[in-house]
Parts: structure tokens; sequence; C-alpha cells
């Protein structure tokens, strides 16, 4: 079986799903715990994971009346072991605790811990066989092809979260995969869609942070304004559906109705649209492969009046050409991108860097890691967290030359 399952895989419906939560405390996880809020009798809460947040995980074990919650930060398990007292709850932490809440039995996971901090708990899902709605691309950025081989030969169900995966996933059921010319994305083009390079270059924290359309967490509405959000999507496409770079086409669409369309090769082209909530794509995962209700207002294009589209800039947002030179460098350079991109990001979000700067520094990581040759493809799960890790030091050694330097 495919990793990335057909309708009718795995049917579902009938019982009550147990459901697992990892980053449950997080926006994707919020959203998720909407959904199942408003149909509790459908689901029961198997596990919970947060980072830090101990009172928001707690909160949310005691209103799902989850069995297990588990918070990455060891020196919260008092913390979070005094919140849960006299509910029953178990609890654990450390990096061990998420893997376990992974581990623990349960129909479905969501995948929503950020960065590539979720790669070992997703896998844990992975290796069980459990049916996994991924939003956490970063799994597939640093071990693409690692992971979906582990997928699939454990049998898991892999449902793309990502509100233009989940498109393209809904998509493709129109045709074959032979009949299939070219996928295309779509990107809000972000706060800086209009701005000049020069402004984009000394951009603001708050600036960034000011997404047209979406409302989602700090680290992904930076990546949305530098478009190498939709260069991590762009790999991540890749991945999921074993499509090459020049398959993947990315066109900038500053509504968000439309999410993804997918060419055939009568040249019909079949799109998804909806409202720009993740609460659609993540219902869809949520019920697949049966549909259930929606939580987002429901779409009215008389009232939007005008969808429009253009191609992207590639000079103002250099990181999205930097994923496509990622994607054809070979695959440990995914995994260089996406550290070098956090890296980045956090020196961003401390003042240490301008917005431009993050392109820049990301450009020279994987010039560096190609030079050294330190970005062969992944074959372990050890091997994507070493490049992962030799990536981020190459970047904090280029961040002092990077932090001097304007466009
Ligand atoms: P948030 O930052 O809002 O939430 C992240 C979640 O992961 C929180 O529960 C956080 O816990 C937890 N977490 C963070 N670091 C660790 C760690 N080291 N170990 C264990 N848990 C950790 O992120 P989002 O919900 O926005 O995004 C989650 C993932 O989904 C990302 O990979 C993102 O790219 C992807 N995604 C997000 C979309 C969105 O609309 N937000 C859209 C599509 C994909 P705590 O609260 O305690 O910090």
């Amino acid at each position: 079986m495919n990793a990335v399952p057909l309708r009718n895989d795995k049917a579902v419906n009938g019982h009550v799903r147990q459901v697992t939560v990892l980053g449950a405390t997080g926006s994707i996880g919020a959203s998720t715990m909407d959904l199942i809020r408003a149909t509790p009798e459908k689901y029961q809460v198997a596990a919970l994971t947060a980072n830090t947040d101990v009172e928001g995980l707690a909160k949310l074990a005691r209103e799902f009346g989850a069995r297990f919650a588990a918070v990455a930060d060891p020196s919260r398990l008092g913390e979070l072991r005094a919140a849960l007292d006299g509910s029953g709850i178990e609890s654990g932490a450390g990096e061990s605790a998420i893997i376990e809440a992974a581990q623990r039995a349960s129909d479905w996971v969501m995948a929503a811990i950020s960065g590539a901090a979720g790669l070992r708990p997703a896998l844990a899902a992975v290796d069980r066989g459990a049916t996994i709605a991924l939003a956490n691309k970063e799994c597939l950025v640093c071990a693409g092809d690692f992971f979906m081989s582990r997928a699939a030969k454990a049998q898991a169900c892999i449902l793309p979260a990502d509100s233009e995966h989940n498109a393209l996933f809904q998509a493709l059921g129109s045709g074959n995969r032979d009949e299939l010319t070219r996928v295309i994305i779509t990107a809000s083009g972000g706060p800086f869609r209009t701005w000049s390079a020069a402004d984009i270059e000394n951009a603001t924290l708050e600036q960034a942070l000011k997404h047209p359309n979406w409302s989602m967490g700090q680290k992904i509405t930076i990546d949305s304004a530098s478009m190498m959000n939709k260069g991590l999507e762009v790999i991540e496409a890749s991945y999921l559906f074993a499509l090459s770079p020049d398959e993947i086409d990315v066109l900038v669409h500053p509504q968000s109705i439309v999410h993804g369309m997918v060419e055939f090769a009568d040249r019909s082209v079949v799109a998804q649209l909806g409202a720009p909530d993740m609460r659609t794509p993540i219902a869809h995962c949520l019920g697949w492969p049966d549909r259930i209700s929606g939580r987002a207002a429901a779409l009215d294009l008389a009232k939007i009046g005008q969808l429009t589209f253009e191609a992207p800039d590639y000079e103002r947002f250099p990181g999205l050409r930097l994923a496509y030179d990622a994607l054809r460098a070979g695959k440990g350079a995914t995994t260089v991108y996406n550290a070098a991109n956090e890296v980045a990001v956090a020196a961003f979000i401390s003042g240490k860097i301008r917005f431009g700067g993050i392109a820049r520094l990301v450009e020279g990581t994987l010039n560096a890691a190609a030079r050294d040759g330190s970005a062969q493809g992944p074959a372990t799960v050890e091997d994507a967290l070493s490049i992962d890790h030799n990536a981020r030091n190459i970047a904090a050694t280029l961040l002092p030359q990077i932090a001097l330097k304007a466009s």
C-alpha cells in the first residue's frame, strides 16, 4: 500500500475514533481540538502533548478526558502532575514521554509539533501503522524519502493536513499518476507580496507577523512572509506525492481560497477551494475516508467577488528559489534548508539579523554544506538529525557575517 492512501484503504466509520494530538497546545492543535469538541461522542482522546505549556495541556487533558498527557520539558513533570491531580490522567515528561504518547494505541494521530523536534514522535506513530494527519512538514523536509518508505513499510496512512497538500490529495483522486502533468500549490504572497526588495530587507518582526489571511503559529507566519514556507511546501509535496521539482508549480493567489490544483494530461485542472481556515483540511483528515461537519465559515464566492493569481517573484523572495535548488541538489540539502531556516528565523526574532538575512543565511549554509559534503541523503533518523545538527552549526558560524551584511 502506498503511504498516502487511496479512498477506502482503511474504513473507520461506525466506531469511536481513538485520537492522539501531538502538539495539542499549538495553533493546529487548537483547531484539531475545536473539531473534536464539536462531536465529542465520536472521539476518545488517547494522548495529548505539549512542549512547555503545562497549564494549556492539563486544561485540554481534563476537558477531553485524555488517558495520557506528556510535556517535552522534563523539568515540568511535577507541575503537570499537580495540574492533573485527582483526574486519573497518566502523565509523563521529556522526549521519551512524547514518543510514548505517539506509541500508545490510537486510530488517528495529529502530528503537529513544530520543527524538527516532531520527527521522532511522528516516526513512532508511523512505526505502529497508525493513520497520521501530518501537519509537521519538517518530517518530510528533513527526512522525506526515509519517512515515506518507513510509512509504506509499516502500512501507516499519511494524510496531508497542510492546506495545499490536502487540496492536492483531494484533487489527485480525479486521475492516475501517469495522467498527471503537474501540481500547483498556491501562496498568499504574505504581508510583503507588493513590497520592494529594499523594504523586505528591513521589515520588522511586527510587520512579518501580520499575515493577511491565515492565523498561525509565529514560526510559520514568518516563513510565510519570506515565502520559505512555500519552499518547504514544494519540498513537502515532492516527497509526499513522489513528484519531481519540475512537476510542482507555485502560484501566488492573495485571497487564499484556491489551495491547490492538479493538472492532468487532457488539460483538465482540478482544484480544491475553501475559506482560509485550517479546520477544513484538518476536518478532511479527521473524518477520512468519510466527510464530517466542518467548523470554518461556508465559502461565499459571490461575496469574495474576485480571485486573482500572479507568478511568484523569485528575486524578491529568494527563499522559494533556494527550495527548488535544494530539491535538485539532492536529499540531504532539503534537511540543510530547513535547519538553516530555523536558525535564521530564531536569529531574526531575537533581532540578530535583518529580515533579508534569513534567505542569505539559508543560501550560505546550503553552499557551505555542499562544499563540505555533509548534505548526503539521510538513511536513518540519526543521519537526518546529524545533517540537521551540522547545518545548524554552520548557520551559527555564518550568523555574525550575515548580521553585518545588507543585500
Ligand atoms: P505552534 O508553534 O502553534 O505549536 C507547536 C506545538 O508543538 C505546541 O503544542 C508546542 O508546545 C509543541 N512543541 C514545540 N516544540 C516542541 C518540542 N521540542 N517537543 C515537543 N513539542 C513541542 O505551531 P503550529 O501549530 O502553527 O504548527 C505546527 C506544525 O504544523 C508546524 O510544523 C507547521 O509548519 C505545521 N503547519 C501549521 C499550519 C498552521 O496554520 N499553523 C499550517 C500548516 C502546517 P507548547 O505550546 O508547549 O510550546
